[in-house]
């Protein structure tokens, strides 16, 4: 029986779905924005506009995909991130709103240390993932010369694609954390290394836990065993004036500014809050 049916009423009918599955349901709104490639405000005014076939048949297929946990990001393929939008698929972390925090943090001090345009400022984000660091920061600091790293090759293929398409020029190289830039020197390196402590699976949300990349999130040493790795292997690939920054689980401050004040005597390391008032990233500057 195929009746035709409003917008409102299917968006009605998915709303409830995701409800009984325990989810948000405010996620069919998003989803039904996505698959009529309207705003909000544009949903509003459609809702009374009976809903085709074929975006009606997504919108279902996609609400069935999020009752089994999978995040909507992973359904439409994107994510906002700094004001532009991002693909994603399941090989990269969906960037978090926090780490917005971390680009705009490194943007305006870089601002500061180097205020003109001289000699290329170089850039780099170990373990790039979706690539949002990297671009943002190259898009928002264009003179910047900017290198990408992961350890997944699948990881870097959706990097590249975000660079290509929102037009940042940047590098890319796969390895492991630092290693692709042994050998050079950095003005600045950013990371959002995986900082979870594994025990911390417990009590996560499924649709994290169950389908985001697990070697995105989780790190061994209750979290902090890749800011270990940066803090051995940065002191030889940083230039003077210099600035390090990395996000940071809201309990790992004092552990993570500890590792960087003994890997960087001459640095000013400050831990700094996210939005939220939770302390989310370490950054150290290393004056002349
Ligand atoms: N901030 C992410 C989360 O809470 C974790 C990302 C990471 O480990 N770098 O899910």
């Amino acid at each position: 029986m195929q009746q035709n049916k409003t917008i409102a009423a299917v968006l009605a009918e998915g709303k409830k779905q995701l409800r009984a599955a325990g989810r948000e349901d405010y996620a069919a709104e998003l989803l039904m924005q996505h698959v009529l490639g309207v705003d909000r405000t544009g949903l509003l005014i459609r809702l009374p506009n009976e809903l085709e076939q074929g975006p009606r048949n997504q919108f279902l297929s996609g609400i069935k995909s999020m009752e089994s946990g999978i995040p909507l990001q992973y359904v439409t393929g994107c994510e906002e991130f700094f004001g532009r939008t991002f693909r994603v698929t399941p090989d990269v972390l969906i960037p978090r709103p926090e780490t917005e925090e971390l680009v705009e943090g490194a943007l305006s001090r870089a601002s500061r240390i180097w205020p003109s345009e001289g000699s290329p400022l170089r850039m780099a984000d170990i373990g790039t993932g979706s690539g949002a660091i990297a671009v943002s920061f190259k898009l928002g600091r264009p003179d910047a010369e900017v290198t990408a790293t992961d350890i997944s090759s699948a990881a870097l293929r959706v990097a590249k694609e975000n660079a290509e398409r929102l037009g940042a020029s940047i590098s890319f190289a796969e390895g492991d954390m630092a290693e692709p830039l042994t050998g050079g020197k950095w003005d600045i390196i950013l990371s959002n290394p995986p900082y979870i402590a594994p025990a911390e699976a417990v009590g996560m949300a499924d649709t994290v836990t169950g389908h985001e990349p697990h070697g995105a999130l989780f790190a061994e040493e209750e979290g902090l065993k890749h800011y270990r790795t940066l803090a051995h292997a940065l002191p030889a690939l940083m230039k003077r004036p210099g600035l390090v920054g990395v996000e940071i689980g809201h309990t790992q401050g004092p552990a993570v500014s500890g590792l960087f004040a003994e890997a960087f005597p001459d640095g000013d390391v400050k831990v700094v809050c996210d939005i939220n008032g939770k302390d989310r990233f370490v950054f150290c500057e290393l004056l002349k």
